[in-house]
């Protein structure tokens, strides 16, 4: 059972008030198991929504955010906030931080984060499982395109089966907590080595 949850989400809200309603009920939920909560820190975009439910419900949430954004940024008044040099140093920090991460709707940050916690479970240099909350279908044209490249011999098939992939907060919570049971080193071609 893992404890505390990494959200990767919009800094836009999207053309839909499904995805803010989304990322509230993943915030709401994940609260009610338990868990807490580390996200990028600041009230932008749909970020705001799993932050403030989850909070609502009872969360310890944690923002990790550069300190550049910071200053841009609205806030929250978080359980925590954690103020860092710059995006390795954050992206460095939820990673240690959290048990899982599920990346939500959103644009190229949020895909760039995806990528680099699902790419770097693979590459064995962490066990935690991944995830992606697909709500009405916002992630088909990537998982689409993702198959092609599998399909050309670039990506392992076992490597998409790895990622969680569910439509409801609720499956993907479920999912999540399910992968934590399976040991990644299975996907791995690296040799095993010491060192970074
Ligand atoms: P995007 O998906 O391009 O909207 O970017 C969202 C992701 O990038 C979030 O998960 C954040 O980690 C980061 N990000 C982008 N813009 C901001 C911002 N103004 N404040 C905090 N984090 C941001």
């Amino acid at each position: 059972m893992f404890k505390s949850i990494c959200v990767f989400c919009g800094s836009s809200f999207g053309n839909s008030p499904r995805f803010a309603q989304a990322a509230a009920e993943f915030g709401r939920l994940l609260a009610r198991r338990g868990l807490n909560l580390v996200y990028g820190g600041g009230d932008v975009g749909t970020m705001g929504a799993p932050a403030r439910s989850a909070m609502e419900a009872g969360a310890h949430v944690t923002g990790i955010i550069p300190k550049r954004l910071n200053a841009l940024v609205e806030h929250l008044g978080l359980s925590e906030l954690v103020v860092v040099e710059d995006m390795h140093e954050r992206k460095a920090l939820m990673q240690e931080r959290s048990d899982a991460f599920a990346a939500l709707p959103g644009g190229i940050g949020t895909m760039e984060e995806l990528f680099e916690v699902w790419t770097w479970r693979y590459i064995g240099y962490h066990a935690k499982p991944v995830g992606i909350l697909n709500v009405g279908g916002f992630y088909d044209g990537l998982l689409g395109f993702l198959e092609s490249i599998s399909e050309s011999g670039f990506v392992d098939p076992r490597i998409l089966a790895d990622l969680c992939v569910e439509a409801s907060p609720e499956a993907l919570l479920d999912s999540l907590e399910k992968k934590t049971m399976e040991d990644p080193r299975r996907l791995n071609k690296v040799p095993e080595r010491s060192g970074g």
